[in-house]
């Protein structure tokens, strides 16, 4: 499998960039070239799948 580069400067390593963008209300984490920081793709704030497994715990739906 090829390793995922920046589009931009060829870099290979990626990290994770809190983001507002103007006129949303929320926060969203880029997923950001670590040298140039071109972004190259957008994940919501809260990660979903951790949030609905709590769900689940709390509520012992099975
Ligand atoms: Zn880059």
């Amino acid at each position: 499998m090829a390793a995922s580069k920046c589009p931009s400067c060829e870099n290979k390593s990626f990290e994770m960039q809190e983001i507002q963008p103007s006129g949303s209300k929320w926060k969203y984490q880029a997923v950001q070239c670590s040298k140039c920081g071109s972004v190259v793709g957008v994940v919501e704030y809260f990660n979903v799948s951790a949030l609905v497994s709590r769900i689940i715990d709390h509520f012992k739906i099975k």
